[in-house]
């Protein structure tokens, strides 16, 4: 029996992410062109799948169903020569499939459901402002390394590697537990954007029907970098009590990432330019001069064999604590650098808008060639950017599949497989499954919003005793207002 056989033999009992990797006579050159893309979307791209997310249960016969729902969706084709088609809508999952194989886009983005069929929106133009406007759309999330620039500095620009992408882990963990465990969201898509960060799609009925406001509101909740380049403090925590989302981030995921994995992958204290950048953070003359004397002695005379970020870090820590008795305003120092440091940084104004285009998952980036898989964010710190399949990897695969196999799924045959495996089962099943039980959900949401902002108005109090107005009274404002608009 050959190699190749018994792989065969075992396919049923594979782990996902135990795929055979295609043998070399099967191998595509590496690239990115309309070619590959047209086998990609004839082949490998789940049409399917993605219709019936986009149609959120109205594609069925019973009569809740809004049969107009899924053509008053915006999609936006790229074209090669970035020819940019907007305002895209369709009728049907085969008349977007056709659609999408006809034009092959080199990208595609989603927008808003509109209250109109968007490619009709002229003839509504004249009927005032609401004449074509959106009514619906995922609360939508994107967090880039670029944004990381100031605290990483293995990679810059565009460019991503393992020791900086557990950044990008370390803000799906962040902000996933924020969203269910704070805000009640149960349906939410995290999809790797095929080169340096993330998307999260929060599709949860209650999300998609927020406001404007209401979603700043909540991308705000999430807000703890305010600095720019040129400020030195870009992370303020005040309060006499952290907030208690900021509490359980910083205990349950931020504290153990900084100074497990960040501190010595970053080489945070072993240059002098880098440990300068962490006393500008402190606002203390004292202590800073006497940790940078330290340091500088330490550099001559140094003969520890204890990792020197870790060292220094840790005195770094010691010697704030004591300061921090006879000084005020040292007491969140040390919180505040793990803060700017390891924080998830999101593009605020994506999460603002309920018309911002997001790129769709399963394109794939012009760039890397790579496919915008999802992301379990479960088990997030397994995700590797560097082994999602490309393109040219998964058109060698189906080259290899056709000759072996007459399955019904052609990307069930590739390395595609376990990310549309994991689509479908752990999010699109459960969206649909609730989706059925909407319209109770519909009649609630009022009370819905209610406890939201109870329980905003509960963790707000905390900081209210200090005088500070926290990021989750910006929510309970803003529902406060939306909650006078449907009474
Ligand atoms: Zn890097």
């Amino acid at each position: 029996m050959t190699g190749e056989e018994a792989g065969n033999g075992r396919d049923d009992m594979l782990i996902d992410g135990c795929e055979p990797e295609p043998p070399q006579e099967n191998a595509v050159p590496d690239g990115f062109n309309a070619d590959y893309l047209k086998v990609y979307y004839g082949k490998l791209f789940p049409h399917d799948d993605m219709f019936r997310w986009m149609s959120y249960g109205n594609d069925g016969k019973h009569p809740g169903c809004d049969q107009s729902y899924f053509g008053r969706r915006e999609f936006s084709f790229t074209l090669d020569n970035d020819i940019y088609l907007r305002f895209q809508s369709f009728n049907s999952a085969s008349d977007m499939e056709k659609s999408i194989n006809e034009k092959c886009p080199f990208k595609i983005d989603i927008g808003p459901v509109y209250n109109v069929d968007p490619a009709k929106r002229h003839a509504y133009a004249q009927a005032g402002d609401n004449g074509f406007t959106p009514v619906e759309r995922e609360l939508v999330f994107d967090v880039d390394i670029t944004d990381y620039d100031d605290v990483r500095y293995c990679c810059s620009g565009a460019d991503v590697c393992l020791d900086c992408w557990p950044l990008m882990t370390v803000a799906i963990k962040v902000i996933d537990s924020g969203l269910r465990d704070d805000f009640g969201f149960n349906h939410i898509l995290w999809v790797y954007s095929g080169r340096r960060g993330v998307h999260c799609w929060v599709c949860d009925g209650k999300a998609r029907r927020l406001n404007n406001e209401q979603r700043a509101a909540i991308a705000d909740y999430f807000r703890v970098y305010k600095g720019n380049e040129n400020s030195q403090k870009k992370v303020t925590l005040t309060g006499h009590a952290l907030h208690p989302f900021l509490a359980r981030s910083y205990s349950e995921v931020l504290q153990k990432f900084f100074e497990g994995k960040l501190l010595c992958s970053q080489k945070l204290f072993s240059h002098e330019e880098r440990f300068e950048k962490i006393l500008e953070m402190i606002p203390d003359e004292t202590a800073t001069s006497e940790l940078r004397g330290k340091w500088q002695e330490s550099r001559r005379t140094s003969i520890s064999k204890e990792d020197i970020n870790i060292a220094r870090w840790g005195t770094l820590k010691k010697t704030l604590h004591l300061r921090s008795k006879k000084v005020l305003g040292l007491g969140r120092c040390v919180e505040e650098i793990v803060f700017s440091y390891a924080y998830p940084r999101l593009d605020m104004e994506v999460s603002k808008h309920m018309n911002h285009l997001l790129k769709a998952p399963f394109c794939i980036h012009p760039k890397t060639g790579r496919v915008c898989v999802p992301i379990d964010p479960d088990c997030c710190e397994e995700f590797d950017p560097t082994t999602v399949p490309t393109l040219a990897k998964l058109l060698g695969e189906l080259n290899m599949g056709v000759m072996r196999s007459d399955g019904n799924d052609e990307w069930d045959k590739t390395s595609l497989g376990k990310s549309v495996r994991y689509f479908r089962s752990y999010f699109l099943q459960p969206l649909l499954k609730s989706c059925k039980l909407e319209p109770l959900w519909c009649s609630n949401e009022t009370a819905y919003n209610v406890l939201v902002l109870f329980s905003c108005a509960l963790h707000s109090s905390i900081e209210e005793m200090d005088g500070v107005k926290g990021p989750a009274f910006c929510v309970f404002d803003t529902l406060m207002v939306g909650q006078e608009r449907w009474d």
